[in-house]
């Protein structure tokens, strides 16, 4: 993984709290990063204003720019699900023989369970500017792009 791969994924999971937070939708459907763009798509019932698309991401920048904590842990599934809830799992599932989960924390902001590598604190991420974003009414699908802004 390189380093902007490393940077893009790790600023998915702000993004996604910053979603959530925003737009109150709680499902990942996929994601993709390719270096410095990634894009996530989450389970959504509308399109979100163009207001809302402003607040996510000044609230997932703002996370980055006061800088947080990024943990990472391994958890027994039980465990973890009882603490969590089903907050850790994304529309896919994770295979029912999997009994040791890796879950990746941002406090007060993200959980999620994820075997990639993340950066240690957002700071490292930078800034995040989105791109663009799609709606899939028939789907019920909300894409969001965004790259990674030099600094
Ligand atoms: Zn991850």
């Amino acid at each position: 993984m390189s380093d902007a791969d490393l940077r893009t994924h790790s600023a998915l999971h702000v993004l996604k709290g910053a979603v959530q937070r925003v737009l109150g939708t709680e499902w990942t459907a996929s994601v993709f990063v390719s270096g410095e763009r990634g894009r996530l798509t989450v389970q959504a019932e509308r399109k979100p204003t163009g207001e809302e698309l402003r607040r996510i991401e000044e609230e997932a920048n703002a996370v980055m720019r006061e800088g947080a904590e990024v943990l990472e842990f391994e958890m027994e599934r039980e465990e973890a699900e009882k603490h969590f809830g089903e907050a850790i799992y994304d529309v896919f599932p994770v295979p029912k023989e999997v009994s040791l989960l890796r879950i990746v924390r941002i406090p007060d902001w993200n959980v999620n369970c994820c075997r990639e590598k993340h950066v240690e604190n957002t700071s490292e991420i930078g800034e995040i500017q989105l791109e663009g974003t799609r709606f899939r009414n028939n789907k019920q699908l909300l894409e969001i792009s965004f790259r990674l802004l030099n600094q």
